[in-house]
């Protein structure tokens, strides 16, 4: 039997990264998250806002559940890069949210 390389926690969706403790919030198919490099994952709203957040020229596009995919979007503005790992120093343009790095000096 194959063997996931990367295995999640039973009950998240894909869109939850693995050292994100967080759980789902909504079905698990509400978003799709497209990394530009032609991988999709599907995901909660809430998982599906903070993997766009978190690579760099991805898009999300609607799943099942009408609106998640704006509501996701405008709320990955605001979140930073892998949000989860908040012990390390941010100072980078990449570490920051798009709304921190829109915002004027
Ligand atoms: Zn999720």
């Amino acid at each position: 039997m194959d063997q996931d390389p990367v295995p999640q926690p039973a009950g998240r969706c894909t869109a939850a990264h693995i050292e994100d403790p967080t759980p789902c919030q909504g079905p698990h198919d509400a978003v799709t998250i497209l990394d530009g490099t032609g991988n999709a994952a599907t995901g909660c709203e809430h998982h599906g806002a903070r993997m766009l957040a978190s690579i760099d020229g991805a898009r999300i596009e609607p799943g099942s559940v009408v609106g998640a995919a704006t509501r996701a979007f405008a709320a990955a503005q605001t979140i930073r890069p892998f949000c989860w790992y908040e012990d390390s120093p941010r100072t980078e343009p990449s570490q920051l949210s798009h709304a921190e790095n829109a915002r004027p000096v």
